[in-house]
């Protein structure tokens, strides 16, 4: 598999350190607040990469920490008045709420800061002894910047140009500015824990290098763009300063969601959360629109790609839906499928491998199961190929093939009729559609279509036209639709 790797910028050939293994860290979040879509694209990615390199037939740890405690954190529940530790808590108890609704597989190891405040302390003192860090009168510590050498190495930074943007703030004892801190002497009211230089809490960065110690080397090393400087510099030099190892062989950051075509913040009011996204949209929905482009390229969300989006996967599942009723066929014919189909057919699961091997293509992907969907409507559209044992052949595959999707990607793996109900119910509430009025209409056109009158069945099909729903008559009966 290529992989485009952070340190370096460019792709490369991913192999692991140790055969067969891959031990693999993401930063999760800092637990002061419900997530956004950006964590939520963060989370997909790493998701969809744990399951590509464990369809390779690796064995992958995987390590996403949670930040207990920290400034944003102590903040909130001093404007809330709660205790700090059950801000956290609640947050982290939303962080999984919403990534279960997304289909995002929980890690093998998720260690929190507070849990590891001793690993933390003994890096902060294996730094200072090694002179690479060093605690001031006031019992904070800093690590010193320009005693690592290679500080600035992933993010093509020069000491040069971060000295021009570093401050030294009011109160703090740093030797140079461009120094930050390890462990931070406690304020009070803060909690804070007993420490060689007195009470106090980790700084944001040393809790990374203390948790992912035992883990040493990781293959891959994790997270948004937006950590590539200052906090996975930062990592880097805190563990590469006394472990004389590499961190990471390979650092994957993933690219930006904008909204609107606006950068997302709080003070835009632009800030959209997982959970106000879900309630109009599926979560599969949600999941399909983040895979739907290529992890580094930023992201744009709108309420017109969210519809696109769901457009497309209605369609797949429709495909699905539509090779699982024609499969409940008892009679095949012998007729063969044209060569140019079964060609067609054949080429996709290696075109999809292949998307998939060059850097997580998943937006290529998700192009050749569109693909396939085609090739099974032209099929479904056909009433030789679709009686015959040849066709019969392909649509069971196309079964087997969404389950395997469904796997790798977290996608089309529930089952058609739910799915596409949900959908309906989804679009019907966002559009204010009055769904006991439909039904009642369609129970309506049911009953004038049994007792065959077709003037009024024509007048309600108008009545639900005019309400944006479009019935189609099947065998089995009326089967209808949103427009
Ligand atoms: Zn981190």
């Amino acid at each position: 598999m290529q992989l485009y790797n952070t340190l370096g910028r460019q792709k490369e050939t991913f192999v692991p350190a140790r055969p067969g293994k891959v031990n693999m860290y993401v930063c999760g979040i800092t637990a002061y607040d419900y997530c956004h879509i950006g964590h939520a694209r963060s989370a997909l990615v790493f998701d969809v990469l744990v399951r590509q390199l464990q369809h390779l037939g690796l064995d992958v740890t995987f390590v996403r920490n949670f930040t207990d405690v920290d400034d944003k954190i102590i903040n909130r529940a001093n404007k809330e008045n709660r205790d700090w530790r059950e801000v956290a808590q609640t947050y982290i108890n939303a962080f999984y709420e919403d990534m279960d609704r997304l289909g995002v597989l929980r890690a093998d190891f998720e260690p929190r800061a507070t849990d590891h405040i001793k690993e933390i302390q003994d890096l902060c003192s294996k730094l200072i002894a090694a002179g690479k860090a060093y605690a001031t009168p006031s019992g904070d510590v800093y690590f010193r910047v320009r005693s690592y050498e290679a500080y600035g190495k992933l993010s093509g930074r020069s000491l040069d140009e971060l000295l021009s943007g570093a401050r030294v703030a009011p109160g703090e004892e740093k030797e140079d500015p461009l120094d930050f801190a390890l462990w931070k002497a406690a304020k009070p009211g803060e909690p804070s824990w007993e420490s060689p230089w007195g009470q106090g809490r980790p700084g944001w960065h040393i809790e990374c290098s203390a948790m992912s110690e035992s883990f040493l080397p990781l293959d891959i090393h994790g997270g948004g763009q937006d950590l590539i400087f200052p906090h996975h510099e930062n990592e880097i030099a805190q563990t590469e300063a006394v472990c004389h190892c590499h961190l990471a062989r390979y650092w994957v950051h993933n690219g930006f969601v904008q909204v609107n075509a606006e950068k997302m913040s709080k003070s835009l009011g632009n800030f959209k959360t997982i959970r106000d996204i879900l309630e109009s949209y599926l979560p599969e929905t949600l999941r399909f629109f983040l895979l739907g482009k290529h992890y580094r390229s930023p992201i744009d969300f709108t309420a017109d790609s969210m519809d696109e989006t769901e457009k497309a996967q209605h369609r797949v599942y429709l495909a699905l839906r539509e090779a699982e009723k024609a499969l409940t066929r008892e009679k095949w014919k012998k007729v063969p499928l044209p060569q140019q189909i079964a060609d067609e057919w054949a080429a996709q699961p290696k075109a999809l491998d292949e998307a998939m091997d060059d850097d997580l293509n998943t937006a290529q992907a998700l192009g050749h199961i569109f693909t396939q969907v085609r090739i099974i409507n032209r099929l479904l559209e056909d009433k030789n190929l679709r009686a015959s044992e040849a066709g019969r052949d392909v649509l069971q595959e196309f079964l087997a093939r969404a389950q395997q999707w469904n796997t790798r990607l977290g996608l089309f793996g529930q089952n058609p009729e739910t799915f596409l109900a949900a959908l309906r119910t989804m679009r019907a509430s966002r559009k204010n559609i009055d769904m006991p009025r439909v039904e009642s209409l369609l129970r309506e056109r049911q009953d004038a279509r049994a007792s065959k009158d077709f003037a009024s069945s024509d007048a309600l099909r108008q009545a639900l036209q005019d309400l944006g729903v479009s019935v189609r008559d099947t065998p089995e009966g009326q089967d209808w639709d949103l427009e």
